[in-house]
């Protein structure tokens, strides 16, 4: 079992997606993409939340 999410999802046009073995490092993942290719943009828990694929 996995934790897949697609920058895409977001609404974003951008090809950066996820799979790692832990929510909390997809979590992680996620704002560290968000800050370096996405800056200005912020999701909140409940938006990550909705992206979150179990894979
Ligand atoms: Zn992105």
């Amino acid at each position: 079992m996995a934790y897949s999410a697609a920058c895409a999802d977001t609404g974003a046009d951008c090809p950066g997606s996820f799979t790692v073995e832990t929510k909390g490092e997809l979590v992680e993942h996620l704002n560290i993409h968000l800050a370096e290719s996405h800056p200005g943009v912020e999701m909140t828990s409940d938006e990550v939340e909705q992206i979150i694929k179990v894979v």
